[in-house]
């Protein structure tokens, strides 16, 4: 349905657009976290309201004018700070969360950062909606991808409580309107939701409100109850106490940990769990579970998990515990709040923990300082499953629900000059890690593919991508061709694109 009569009065009547010689151009332009990625684009348009996005978006594409749209602006590549975008559209001022009683759903701005979005529905609902673990990420951005952190193997991804969305879309003949798709079987708007449950973030249009409450909600509370409070545990060893065989052995342990104890429902699955293993020199190997509080059966699970690990170790850290209430376990300030350096991440979805050969290579890449020297360089090993392996690949667009962990690598510095020597660190050592699938996470080799919200543009470059595979295939598995279809008749002029949103079918 059109639906431009329902948005709410915003606090300015007309949109707010800034130019470059505009006094609030500077902190407008600056949001993007990645100071790999300059911008500057004409103007930036700042709406209050779903109506007001209508009437920017309208413009630029009556005037021919390439647009980008920001909520959060904690993108990893340049989708939106590219020097082909002449507008951004900036909606860091639509930021309400609240209940919408016509659609019984909780009503969420794209603007709203995950902090506020935590916050809200649990200071006033004593609810919450399973999303990532940075809190001053945008949901504007991350839903769209899938959306997922720490609650995901017990509750899944925030698109499995995605009811509905409302976008401004433009169509054929260049129409900019507001639509609202929702899940609803008979909502003729349906494959536009479907799109958003994680085709990826700027390529259908711009959503100007979501919509979430849980598919099984009845008797059950609209979304999932949020935990009283939070046991997070951690190990540390030096990388003195590791050498490489008991390194690849923790690592294993841990990972092999996941591949029995990440089946939807499976006791572990109350577990989320990270493994740290950064340059030698930058810090220790950590190993961390958070827990439910007030759950003692998933307390001796971690305690389990720690155990594991350390007798494939060979040895025994001490387990530091510390429990805190919900909101203080999770408004931690992410690494990126108040800092803007340079930084390049590269992440895989792993069916299954890699082999010996693959972990060794880690090893030897973490440790070596004959040429790399930098420590601000790390590999991370993130839970996966769950919940979140519930869902058929077919039934969100996010095709990954067969993965026990999520890889993730990344790489920080300041100096612009140096760009070559940590991109090429990074690329390289995440080719080594796949090198038996051509360098990439192939789902057709044994591994899971790639996640759109760690955005990774390697994949569409053919100097750094030689495996053969399609970056999208990475990303959207079998659910590419119809996401392509539900782009051509959304956004058949691609008004909205970036080097990794969905092309029109036949592109
Ligand atoms: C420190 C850090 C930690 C992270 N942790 C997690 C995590 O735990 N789990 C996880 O899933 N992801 C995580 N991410 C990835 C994050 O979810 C994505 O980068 C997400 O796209 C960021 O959204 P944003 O609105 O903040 O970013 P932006 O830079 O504003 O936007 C990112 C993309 O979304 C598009 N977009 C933004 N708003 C809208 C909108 N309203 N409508 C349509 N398109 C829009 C933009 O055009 C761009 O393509 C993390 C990122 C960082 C930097």
């Amino acid at each position: 349905m059109d639906d431009n009569t329902r948005t709410a009065p915003g606090p300015w009547p007309e949109p707010v657009t800034v130019d470059k010689a505009d006094p609030r151009y500077p902190d407008l332009v600056g949001r993007g976290v990645n100071a790999r990625f300059p911008a500057a684009p004409a103007a930036i348009g700042l709406p209050a309201t779903a109506g007001q996005v209508v009437r920017l978006v309208q413009d630029a594409v009556d005037t021919g004018r390439r647009l980008a749209v920001r909520s959060g602006g904690h993108c990893f590549e340049s989708l939106v700070d590219h020097p082909e975008v002449d507008v951004v559209i900036d909606l860091s001022e639509m930021k309400a969360v609240g209940f919408d009683p016509e659609t019984r759903a909780f009503a969420v701005e794209p603007g709203a950062s995950l902090g506020a979005l935590y916050r809200t529905l649990f200071l006033g609902w004593g609810v919450t909606v399973p999303a990532g673990r940075c809190p001053e990420i945008g949901v504007g951005g991350h839903v769209p991808g899938g959306g997922g952190g720490a609650l995901s193997r017990r509750y899944g991804l925030s698109v499995d409580h995605l009811y509905g969305v409302q976008v401004v879309v433009a169509d054929g003949s260049g129409r900019a309107r507001l639509v609202t798709a929702t899940r609803e079987p008979g909502d003729p708007n349906r494959d536009l939701w479907w799109a958003h449950t994680g085709g990826g973030a700027g390529a259908f249009g711009i959503v100007t409100r979501y919509l979430f409450r849980s598919e099984e909600a009845e008797g059950r509370g609209l979304l999932p109850p949020a935990p009283a409070a939070v046991t997070k545990k951690t190990a540390r060893w030096s990388w003195d106490d590791l050498d490489e065989t008991r390194f690849v052995a923790l690592v294993r342990a841990f990972g092999r940990w996941h591949e029995r104890n990440s089946a939807p429902g499976d006791p572990g699955a109350q577990l989320d769990n990270s493994l740290t293993l950064p340059r030698a020199g930058g810090g220790e190997i950590t190993l961390e579970t958070a827990v439910d509080a007030g759950r003692p059966d998933a307390a001796e699970q971690a305690d389990a998990l720690i155990a594991e690990v350390c007798r494939a170790a060979g040895t025994t850290p001490e387990v530091a515990a510390d429990t805190r209430p919900f909101l203080a376990a999770t408004l931690v300030p992410d690494e990126f709040a108040g800092v803007k350096g340079r930084f390049k991440s590269k992440a895989a979805f792993l069916r299954a923990c890699w082999d010996e050969d693959a972990v060794a290579r880690l090893y030897r890449r973490l440790t070596d300082r004959s040429g790399y020297q930098h420590p601000a360089a790390a590999f991370y090993l993130l839970s996966h499953g769950g919940a979140i392996n519930a869902v058929g690949e077919g039934e969100t667009a996010m095709a990954h629900r067969d993965a026990v962990l999520k890889a993730y690598g990344s790489v920080f510095w300041w100096d612009e000059r140096e760009d070559d020597v940590h991109l090429g660190w990074i690329r390289e050592t995440y080719h080594e890690l796949f090198a038996d699938a051509g360098g990439v996470p192939d789902p057709g080799r044994g591994y899971g593919g790639a996640f759109v919200n760690y955005a990774d543009a390697d994949f569409t470059d053919p100097e750094l991508n030689r495996s053969g595979v399609p970056w999208h295939r990475l990303y959207f598995r079998g659910n590419y061709a119809r996401l392509q279809e539900v782009k051509g008749r959304w956004d058949p002029r691609e008004v909205f694109r970036h080097a990794l949103s969905v092309r029109p079918p036949g592109v």
